[in-house]
């Protein structure tokens, strides 16, 4: 044998995904994209994206779960845990007891909430306190668009959904910056520390009402809200409202493969998810997608990962099968679908090359996330990776492997841990971002479309 021939047989070589990719694939990508995009412009929180994934779920034949259905092979069931969350399955042809092939990604983005009482006025400009949620780099977010999302719980027990500054003919609302010419101080500072989260107060206003009295700025911008949405001060109280990016998802560079938008982390893969659930049908074993929030402050909560609700669900299914929910997991798959750093040439120092996922080499295996000496991780096995290469290898999806950074640069983690400790078999994997918890965050188009082939080889395995 040659070395060359040696070479070509022994050595693995990664390749560009648009080396592998026909016209007619690509032509798919693009318009998965488009619809990709189209999802993007109008889930911005973890609300929005449910209501999104239930109002498409029954118009793709789902039905809702209810405790003592009846749960037959071909039955497509979702379960909306409390507008905030989500699961789905499609019931397979095997039983439950043989497990389930499932995908979990997150609607949740870092970003900043609105305080219970947020409302105030200094200097005669009305304002709203913040307090950040998630990871982010407090200083990206000054100077930018930014748009109101949420919804407001009245105390007559109506429920007010709140969006400004997407409309193009909305206002948006801005937090400011301290001008350069008297930043002496400021540059000094470590960036941790350039803005202060008690600063993070976004500008709401600065007409006075007419006439007498205090605070005639925030009187006013409270009658403005009055006017539009019946609220009163005390109903920040019983609110859940946030500040987000304003704007829609782009296509960005000259030769338009990559999409830039708020929040891809994780909303590329919980889309992925959804698309490629809706286009299966008869699984052999059941496929469940879950989208499900507070990924950013570590899955807590009742609409978190670690929440029962997936029992609630799940225990629901097995049972209408007469199986025990604890021997449907122990033979569950589960891809923890969630993003991945993308290689970075400008801090290329931050990660091991040879181990990084990078853009347009396909979907990103990640055996372990977690930080140190794999603190946190969920350490997926041999078997589980070598599950997915055979998986992702008969359905022709373009992978490539990942690691969140060097060692010791930092880490981070995912629901995967949430749900190996279930005793589920899990992965991660998903697309690479560029400038991930950025305000505009950066993929590939053809990692979304991957990601997207991913999922459904792995509900179809
Ligand atoms: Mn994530
Ligand atoms: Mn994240």
């Amino acid at each position: 044998m040659t070395n060359e021939e040696l070479r070509e047989s022994l050595l693995a070589a990664p390749k560009n995904g648009y080396t592998r990719l026909t016209d007619a694939q690509k032509e798919e990508m693009n318009a998965y994209c488009k619809r990709y995009a189209a999802f993007m412009d109008q889930c911005k929180m973890e609300r929005e994206a449910t209501a999104w994934a239930v109002a498409e779920a029954e118009k793709n034949g789902f039905k809702p779960f209810s405790k003592n259905m009846s749960v037959k092979p071909g039955d497509k069931i979702y379960y909306n845990n409390r507008g905030k969350s989500i699961a789905l399955a499609v019931i397979g042809q095997e039983s439950l007891e043989q497990g389930a092939n499932i995908c979990a990604a997150h609607v949740d983005s870092p970003r900043l909430d609105i305080k219970p009482n947020p409302l105030y006025e200094d200097s005669e400009i009305g304002y709203l306190k913040t307090h950040y949620y998630g990871g982010i780099k407090k200083y990206q977010w000054l100077t930018i668009p930014l748009a109101l999302h949420g919804v407001v719980y009245r105390q007559d027990g109506t429920v007010v959904p709140v969006t400004i500054g997407e409309d193009e003919s909305d206002p948006i609302l801005v937090i400011s910056d301290l001008l350069i010419h008297l930043a002496g101080d400021q540059m000094q500072k470590n960036a941790a520390q350039v803005i202060a989260g008690e600063q993070l107060n976004v500008i709401m206003g600065t007409e006075p009402l007419q006439g007498e009295g205090s605070d005639l700025v925030k009187l006013n911008i409270m009658k403005l809200l009055n006017e539009k949405y019946g609220l009163i001060e005390s109903d920040f109280l019983s609110a859940e409202l946030t500040l987000v990016p304003a704007g829609k998802c782009r296509e960005v560079g000259l030769d338009r493969s990559l999409l830039g938008a708020y929040g891809h982390d994780d909303r590329v893969c919980a889309y992925a998810e959804l698309e490629a659930l809706f286009s299966i049908e008869n699984p052999t074993k059941t496929a469940v997608c879950i989208l499900a929030d507070k990924e950013e402050i570590g899955s807590v909560g009742i609409s978190g990962m670690q929440s029962h609700f997936f029992e609630h669900f799940m225990g629901g299914l097995c049972d209408a099968q007469g199986v025990k929910l604890e021997d449907c997991f122990a033979a569950s798959f589960c891809l923890s679908a969630d993003v991945s750093n993308a290689f970075d040439p400008n801090f290329a120092d931050t990660c091991d090359k040879r181990n990084n996922s990078q853009l347009n080499y396909g979907v990103a295996i990640c055996k372990y996330t977690g930080s140190r000496g794999k603190g946190g991780a969920s350490d997926a096995s041999a078997e589980a990776m070598g599950h997915i290469r055979t998986t992702f290898a008969n359905a022709n999806v373009i992978w490539q492997i990942a690691t969140l950074g060097k060692v010791d640069q930092g880490g981070g983690g995912t629901v995967a841990a949430y749900m190996a400790n279930r005793n589920i078999v899990t992965v991660d994997a998903g697309v690479p971002v560029l400038a991930m918890h950025a305000p505009l965050e950066i993929v590939s188009k053809l990692d979304c479309y991957e990601t997207m082939l991913a999922c459904k080889a792995i509900y179809m395995a």
